[in-house]
C-alpha cells in the first residue's frame, strides 16, 4: 500500500499511519572501513488500523526483523525503504515495538540539496541529516513532526571520541572498543539526531557550567580569539530574548575537517576547522546554530515549507547578537539586507519557497525581516513576549506557520493580517515598516 507522503516537499519519506514513541539504536561502527552494522528497536503506535508499515532506510542490508518479538507475514526491501508486513493487524492506537538488524557501509542520502547524513571524514564521521539523511544509519519514520525519545549507544575503535544526541551515560572500553552511550529524552525529530566520530577532547567553557562544552580535534587548541569562547554569553542573551534554554546542555562539535556550512542537532551543532576564526561570519554560524536549539529543533517546523520558522529566527538571533556586541544594530542590518534582497529575483512566497528554494539565502533574510517588520509594528514588549510565548506553547512538539501568525496575532491589539500576508504569502518584497 501507498500512502501519501508526510511532507510534500520529501515524496518517499515518512508514514503517516504511525508514530514512533521510542528509538533504541545500538550502533557499531568501523572508522577505518566505514562499517555500519546496527540493531534499531522502535516503540511504534498505531494512528490508524495498521497492516503494514514503512520505514526509512537507505541501502544499508536488513538481516532480521522482529515486530513485538514475533517474525512478520513479510519484509520487502527496496533501496531506500522497507515495508513490513505485520502478522496481524494492528489496532489504532495499539502499540508494539519493530527490531530491525542491519548492515553495510552507510552513505550519505542523495537529493535536492545534495548528500545528507552519514558522511566519513578524512578520520571519522559527522552525521548532518537535515532535511532527508537520518536513513543513512537509522531506520525512522523520517517525518519531522513525528517526534521520539531515543537511547544510542555506538561502539567503535578506542581512539575515537564519540559524540551522539543526547546526555552521555559514560563509555566503557573492551578488547580496544570503546562504547558510548546517550539518551535524549527530549522529543527529537529524525533530521536531528547526530553522531560525531573522531580523535576528538571535550573543553568545558568557563563560566558555562557543564552546560556547554566544545568539542575539538585532539590536535587542535581552541584559539583564545574564536567566537566559540562567547557561547556562554550568546546563551545568556538568547535566553533573556526567547526564555530558557530547551536542553541540558549544548556541545558544539568542531571536526578535524573543513566544512561547508555548520549544521544544528539537537543539543549540539558541527562546525568545522574552518569556523574558528574572530570574524563576523563565523560569530553569526555561532549564534546562528544556538538559536536553533530553540527555533528548528525544540519547536519544529512540521512541514519543510514552514522553514523560514527555523531560519528566519536563528537569523534575526545573529543580528540581535550583532547589536548586543555594540556591533552593527539589528535595525541596520535588517536594512542593509531588505536593500540587497530588492535587487534579487524572487519567485516563490516565503510561506511555501518549494523544495528546491527552502535553504536559499533570501528565505533566511526574508525570514529575519518578516520578525523585524513585526517587531517594529507591536513594539519590542509584545515581540519578545510572543517569541517566549511560542516557546513556552509549542516546546517539543511541533508548529507551523499558521499557529505563529495566530498566536501573534493574539499578542497585538494591530491588525497583522496585511503584515503577514505580504510578507509571507506575497512574491514582492515589501518595504520595512516606518517605526517613530
Ligand atoms: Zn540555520
Amino acid at each position: 500500500m501507498v500512502r501519501a507522503a508526510a511532507d510534500p516537499y520529501l515524496p518517499g519519506h515518512g508514514d503517516a499511519g504511525y508514530e514512533v514513541i521510542h528509538y533504541d539504536l545500538d550502533l557499531d561502527y568501523k572508522v577505518a572501513t566505514n562499517r555500519l552494522a546496527g540493531c534499531a528497536t522502535l516503540t511504534v503506535r498505531a494512528l490508524a488500523p495498521l497492516s503494514s508499515l514503512r520505514l526509512d532506510l537507505s541501502r544499508l542490508s536488513v538481516e532480521r526483523v522482529r515486530v513485538g518479538g514475533t517474525q512478520p507475514a513479510k519484509v520487502v526491501t527496496k533501496d531506500r525503504s522497507m515495508v513490513v508486513k505485520l502478522a496481524a493487524e494492528l489496532p489504532k492506537g495499539a502499540t508494539t515495538t519493530v527490531e530491525v538488524t542491519y548492515r553495510g557501509k552507510p552513505q550519505p542520502v542523495p537529493g535536492a540539496h545534495g548528500p545528507a547524513g552519514w558522511e566519513e571524514l578524512t578520520d571519522g564521521v559527522l552525521v548532518a541529516s537535515q532535511p532527508y539523511g537520518a536513513p543513512s544509519f537509522f531506520p525512522c519514520n523520517d517525518r519531522a513532526d513525528n517526534k521520539a525519545t531515543y537511547t544510542i549507544t555506538v561502539t567503535t575503535e578506542a581512539d575515537y571520541r564519540v559524540v551522539a544526541t543526547g546526555r552521555p551515560l559514560g563509555a566503557t572500553t573492551r578488547a580496544g572498543r570503546t562504547r558510548w552511550s546517550f539518551d535524549e529524552p527530549a522529543p527529537t525529530s529524525p533530521y536531528l539526531v547526530s553522531v560525531a566520530i573522531g580523535r576528538l577532547d571535550e573543553d568545558p567553557l568557563p563560566g558555562a557550567g557543564d552546560r556547554i562544552a566544545v568539542v575539538r580535534p585532539r590536535t587542535l587548541r581552541l584559539p583564545t580569539d574564536t567566537p566559540f569562547r562567547r557561547l556562554p554569553d550568546m546563551m545568556l542573551a538568547l535566553e533573556s530574548w526567547f526564555g530558557p534554554y530547551p536542553f541540558p546542555s549544548f556541545r558544539a562539535v568542531v571536526v578535524d575537517d573543513p566544512l561547508e556550512i555548520p549544521m544544528e542537532a539537537q543539543g549540539m551543532a558541527v562546525f568545522g576547522t574552518n569556523h574558528l576564526g574572530p570574524d563576523w561570519d563565523n560569530e553569526r554560524l555561532v549564534v546562528h546554530e544556538l538559536a536553533h536549539q530553540w527555533f528548528g529543533n525544540s519547536v519544529t517546523a512540521p512541514r519543510l515549507r514552514d522553514i523560514w520558522l527555523h531560519e528566519g529566527f536563528a537569523c534575526y538571533a545573529e543580528w540581535l547578537w550583532s547589536e548586543e556586541r555594540g556591533l552593527t544594530t539589528a535595525d541596520a542590518r535588517a536594512v542593509h539586507h531588505r536593500a540587497s534582497l530588492a535587487g534579487q529575483v524572487q519567485t516563490t512566497p516565503l510561506s511555501d519557497p518549494g523544495m528546491v528554494h527552502m535553504f536559499d539565502d533570501w528565505v533566511y533574510k526574508r525570514g529575519a525581516l518578516t520578525l523585524h517588520a513585526l517587531r517594529g509594528v507591536i513594539g519590542d514588549e509584545a515581540f519578545f513576549g510572543l517569541a517566549r510565548d511560542w516557546m513556552a506553547t509549542y516546546a517539543g512538539g511541533t508548529a507551523s506557520t499558521a499557529q505563529f501568525v495566530a498566536l501573534a496575532k493574539g499578542c497585538s491589539t494591530v491588525d497583522l493580517g496585511p503584515l503577514f500576508s505580504a510578507w509571507l504569502d506575497a512574491v514582492k518584497l515589501p518595504k520595512l515598516p516606518r517605526v517613530n
